[in-house]
C-alpha cells in the first residue's frame, strides 16, 4: 500500500471500510505531514487535538456502521469560513482573534458528514489576491519549485494555503473559494484539481464576505473524483442564504468516466490573449487535440465581451467588497483602536487593521459607488457583466462546455508583481468570466511548463451542469495522466 498520505479520497473511503487502517491513523498520518510541512506556513490554526478525538468517534462510526459518506477524510478549511469556537480571520489583522459562536453551512455539512477538521488554511487577506500573498498572517509557499533551482514560489490565491496543503499532502482535500478564480488558479499553480460550482449551489452563510455576488464555495482535491466527492456534501439548498438555489444534489460521483463522446466543446478565440504565453498556447492545444481524439465535437466559438471581464471584475469586486468591508468598524469584531470620537475610533481602527490591498479595494469600491461616478463606473460595469453573461448563454446554444487555460502563466516568485496591482490582477483573466457569469469551472492540472511547473486546464459549464464539468475534467486528467509530484515532496 501507498503512504496513507497519499490516498486519494475514494481510495481511503474504500480502505476505512475495510478496515485497512484507521480514521485516527490517517489523520495521525495527515498531521505529521501537516507539521513536517510547517515551513510552507499552510495551516493558520492547526486543530490537531479536535481532528485526534473527532478520527476517534469516525472509527466508533465506522465500526456500527453508521459512518457518513466522507467519514474519516481530513480537510484543510480556508480561513474565510467560520467555524464555531475556532479562530476565523479571513486571514486579516482586523479580525485577528476571532472565534465565531457558530458555524458555516457547508463546513457543518463537512463535519455531519463525517469529514475531520485538521486546521484553517492560509490565504489571501480577505480573499483579495492571486498569490496569498496578503495574508496578515505571511505568505504561503508553493510545495513546487523550478527544476534545478531553489525558488520560493507563490501557490496562487486567494485559496493558497488550501491548494499547497492538497499539493504538499499536509490535508487529503479542502474546501476553497472563488470570486474571480481563487479556486481554480491556486490549483492550477500547485498542481491540483480545484472546482467552482454555479453561483448558489453552495451556500454562502458562514463565509467571511468578499463580493456577495461572486462568491461562492468550492473543494481543492487531487483527483476529479474527489472533487465530486466533495461537492456532494458540500452542495445544497441553504434557506439562510437568499443567493442558494432550490435544486437536487446530483450525485455528481456518478458516470465520471463516461467520456467526451459527441461532447461539444467550445474554443473561445477571445481567450487567444496578445503575447500569450507559448507553453500555455501549447497545453491549450493539446487539450484541444485530447478533445478531437476522445470522440469530442470541438467548435470555434465567440465570447466578444471578453477583453471587458477583467476591469467589470475589478469594478464590481471591489465595489461590494467596500460594501461588506463597513461592518469591520471597532465595534462589533475584532481590532478596536481608541480614538478622539466615534469617527477617529473607526479611522484608527480600519487604518490598523486592513492590509494595503484591502485598502486599495476598498478606496476603489467607495469610488466607484459614489454619487457621481456611479452611473459612469459601477451602472456601466452592471451592464457589461450582463452583456458577458450573454455571451457565455449563446454560447452554450450550440456547446456543452468551453475548454481554456486556467492562468496566464505557471506560478511565480513569490515578491514579484506586488509593486504592480494590474499585472497581479491580469492572473484571473481566463477565470473571471465565468465568475461573472455565475457559472461552474473546473481546473485539471494538465502539463508541466518548461521550468517543471504545473499548469492547468479550465473547464466551463452551464448553470448547474456541473456533471458536464466534471466529466470532461475526468476526461483531461484521464489524458494528461499528471504523476508528476512537488519537489518538497518527492524531493526532486
Ligand atoms: N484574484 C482575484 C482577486 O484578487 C480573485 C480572488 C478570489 O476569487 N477570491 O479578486
Amino acid at each position: 500500500m501507498n503512504k496513507l498520505t497519499d490516498l486519494t479520497i475514494a481510495r481511503a473511503l474504500s480502505g476505512l471500510k475495510s478496515k485497512e487502517f484507521s480514521a485516527t491513523e490517517l489523520t495521525k498520518a495527515y498531521i505529521s505531514s501537516a507539521e513536517a510541512s510547517r515551513e510552507l506556513n499552510i495551516y493558520v490554526e492547526e486543530t490537531f487535538d479536535v481532528a485526534l478525538q473527532r478520527a476517534t468517534l469516525s472509527d466508533k462510526k465506522l465500526k456500527s456502521g453508521d459512518a457518513g459518506s466522507l467519514e474519516g477524510i481530513p480537510v484543510a478549511v480556508k480561513d474565510l469560513f467560520c467555524t464555531r469556537g475556532i479562530h476565523s480571520a479571513a486571514c486579516s489583522k482586523v479580525l485577528n482573534g476571532f472565534k465565531p459562536p457558530y458555524e458555516s453551512a457547508v463546513t457543518e455539512k463537512l463535519w455531519d458528514s463525517g469529514a475531520i477538521l485538521l486546521g484553517k488554511a492560509n490565504m489571501d487577506e480577505f480573499a483579495m489576491g492571486s498569490s496569498n500573498t496578503t495574508s496578515y498572517y505571511g505568505s504561503v509557499t508553493n510545495p513546487w519549485s523550478p527544476k534545478g533551482a531553489v525558488k520560493k514560489l507563490v501557490p496562487g490565491g486567494s485559496s493558497g494555503g488550501s491548494a499547497a496543503a492538497v499539493s504538499a499532502r499536509a490535508a487529503l482535500a479542502a474546501t476553497g473559494t472563488d470570486t474571480g478564480g481563487s479556486i481554480r488558479q491556486p490549483a492550477s499553480f500547485c498542481g491540483v484539481v480545484g472546482l467552482k460550482p454555479t453561483y448558489g449551489r453552495c451556500s454562502r452563510w458562514g463565509i467571511i464576505a468578499f463580493a456577495s455576488s461572486l462568491d461562492q464555495a468550492g473543494p481543492i482535491t487531487r483527483t476529479v473524483e474527489d472533487a465530486a466527492l466533495m461537492l456532494n456534501v458540500m452542495a445544497g439548498y441553504d434557506p439562510k442564504d437568499s443567493t442558494s438555489v432550490n435544486k437536487p444534489v446530483p450525485n455528481y460521483a456518478l458516470n465520471l468516466n463516461q467520456g467526451v463522446k459527441g461532447l461539444r466543446v467550445g474554443i473561445p478565440g477571445e481567450y487567444q490573449m496578445d503575447g500569450m504565453s507559448p507553453e500555455i498556447k501549447q497545453l491549450w492545444d493539446k487539450g484541444i487535440e485530447w478533445f478531437k481524439n476522445g470522440g469530442a465535437e470541438v467548435k470555434d466559438i465567440s465570447l466578444p465581451h471578453t477583453k471587458y471581464a477583467l476591469p467589470t471584475y475589478y469594478i464590481v469586486a471591489p465595489a461590494e467588497a467596500s460594501s461588506n468591508l463597513a461592518r469591520y468598524d471597532g465595534v462589533r469584531f475584532g481590532l478596536r483602536k481608541s480614538g478622539d470620537d466615534l469617527q477617529d475610533m473607526y479611522s484608527k481602527s480600519r487604518a490598523e487593521g486592513f492590509g494595503e490591498e484591502v485598502k486599495r479595494r476598498v478606496l476603489i469600491g467607495t469610488y466607484v459607488l459614489s454619487a457621481g461616478y456611479y452611473d459612469a463606473y459601477y451602472l456601466q460595469a452592471q451592464r457589461v457583466r450582463t452583456r458577458i453573461a450573454e455571451d457565455f448563454k449563446q454560447a452554450f446554444s450550440n456547446v456543452d462546455v468551453i475548454l481554456t487555460p486556467t492562468a496566464p502563466s505557471a506560478a511565480f516568485e513569490v515578491g514579484a508583481n506586488m509593486d504592480d496591482p494590474i499585472s497581479m490582477y491580469l492572473n484571473d483573466i481566463f477565470t473571471v468570466p465565468a465568475s461573472l457569469a455565475g457559472l461552474p469551472g473546473i481546473s485539471v492540472p494538465a502539463g508541466l511548463s518548461s521550468e517543471g511547473l504545473p499548469l492547468g486546464l479550465q473547464i466551463i459549464g452551464e448553470p448547474f451542469n456541473e456533471h458536464n464539468v466534471l466529466i470532461s475534467g475526468q476526461f483531461i486528467e484521464t489524458a494528461a495522466n499528471f504523476d508528476s509530484l512537488p519537489q518538497y515532496i518527492c524531493g526532486g
